[in-house]
């Protein structure tokens, strides 16, 4: 399986390469050459199959026997080794929850897979690898539970130490062994700046650095297994069509729905939910793209972005093309691409009045992301009158019990922490005594640590 750059402007390389690289040498995302396709018989027969079956079948359709069944068996058990309820909330709506890995958001499916991945190719080629991180909470946490104890991998997490919460400090530090953190007298730029810099300078470069960042190919593989997932769930005729409604940001939980879609998946159309961030919507509507800058500021934190950078891949895959500073050199396929896919920007309001009714009519609490979500499907609902015989499946990509503060001033119900959050509570910290004022600090310590 080959990769092409989404700039088209450098070398197309092969999975591992596009694993270990992360980017493109021309700042390019990778992308497939071709989508590998299920039959209608293999869709069905999910039905009656578990979570790590049905992930083993499509994984092996992309990767082949570059890892063999009997590994790939053992990353995805270890990777993806939590519940995925698909839960009925009224009539033909049901709910997915992404949000029962260790750091509670479905950005666990990207990175604990990704990080096996890795650790499985540096194995063979005996060779190790440097992670290194900047944060503003979430990623970080995400990042170094998923690397957690990877023998060939050690991880360098730098977070602004008077700008995140409490747990999310605790998600960091408490790992200690191959996980290192930080915290930097000053904010999330400043932490970036210094892991920027570490990654253009040439007296690092025998240290192999890389970054777990969220364009890696490697986190989306993982993001098209729960479509196919919930999918087989709640369906009950053969090729029977279904709607999915994705909280959007960086766009790469619906990029994984596109690819499922291309595999065989049946569905008839995704609704792309989207906060007051609205760049896609509006590309939808008019043609015309242009992104939001500076990005807005909104409850549904992990989707304020102005500028998604998956959006390279979706082009890409609609016949277009669009770089990293949003310049479009050619324009997708207009009408395929709305064929397949609608999108609505929902505001702070709305979102907040969707997490109330929704506390009000299903007793159940929804948090800001899966709001957008589930209120972008009751918009679809009123305007597709005609497509009301359909399933839909909308993702809850967080857990309420992250946004404490927002529910209790809205439902006034404070919501119970999963054990593997309270856990974390009673961990003991190990955050590195080094105090990085500087770049050169933060230099130093990488030699020291790192060379051998
Ligand atoms: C990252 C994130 C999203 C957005 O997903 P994208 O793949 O970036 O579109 C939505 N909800 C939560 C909780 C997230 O962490």
């Amino acid at each position: 399986m080959k990769f092409h750059s989404t700039n088209y402007n450098s070398k197309e390389v092969d999975f591992e390469t596009a694993i270990l690289r992360g980017q493109a040498l021309d700042n390019g995302l990778y992308m497939l050459n071709k989508i590998p396709k299920l039959t209608e018989e293999t869709l069905d027969s999910f039905k009656s199959m578990d979570f790590i079956e049905i992930a083993l079948i499509i994984i092996s359709k992309f990767i082949g026997d570059i890892i063999s069944e009997e590994k790939l068996k053992k990353i995805v058990n270890n990777a993806l080794n939590f519940e995925i309820p698909v839960e009925k909330i009224v009539n033909d709506d049901y709910i997915c929850y992404l949000d029962r890995g260790p750091t509670c958001s479905f950005k666990d499916f990207g990175a604990r897979t990704l990080a096996r991945i890795m650790d499985y190719f540096l194995e063979i080629e005996n060779k190790e690898l440097i992670i290194l991180t900047a944060t503003s909470g979430d990623t970080g946490g995400a990042v170094a539970q998923a690397f957690y104890e990877m023998p060939r991998i050690k991880v360098a997490v730098l977070y602004p130490k008077d700008e995140i919460s409490d747990l999310q400090r605790k998600q960091m530090t408490s790992l200690d062994k191959n996980v290192i953190a930080f915290g930097i007298n000053g904010k999330f730029d400043d932490c970036q700046s210094l892991v920027k810099t570490a990654f253009a300078d040439e007296e690092l470069k025998n240290l192999r650095l890389s970054s777990a960042n969220s364009i890696n190919f490697g986190r989306l593989l993982p993001q098209t297994l729960y479509y196919f997932w919930s999918y087989s769930r709640i369906v009950e005729k053969k090729g029977e069509e279904v709607l999915f409604s994705v909280p959007s940001g960086n766009f790469g939980n619906l990029t994984g729905g596109l690819i499922a879609k291309k595999m065989g998946l049946p569905v008839k159309r995704f609704i792309s939910a989207v906060n007051e961030n609205d760049e896609f919507p509006t590309f939808l509507r008019t043609g015309i793209y242009k992104k939001v800058e500076p990005s807005k500021k909104c409850i549904s934190n992990a989707m304020n972005v102005g500028h998604p950078s998956n959006l390279a891949r979706i082009f890409d895959l609609y016949g277009g093309q669009i770089d990293e500073s949003g310049d479009v050199y050619k324009i997708p396929n207009m009408e395929e691409l709305r064929k397949d896919i609608v999108s609505f920007s929902i505001n702070d309001e709305a979102t907040k009045d969707t997490i109330v009714k929704f506390y009000e009519k299903h007793k159940k609490i929804i948090e800001p992301h899966g709001a957008v979500g589930w209120a972008a499907l009751k918009i679809y609902r009123k305007n597709f009158p005609e497509n009301n015989n359909l399933k839909s499946i909308t993702f809850e990509t967080a857990h309420p019990s992250k946004f404490p503060d927002e529910i209790i001033s809205l439902i006034k119900i404070s919501p119970e922490m999963p054990n593997i959050l309270k856990m974390i509570w009673d961990n003991k910290e190990f955050p590195n005594p080094k105090e990085i004022g500087n770049y050169q600090d933060f230099k130093n310590f990488l030699l020291e640590e790192f060379s051998n």
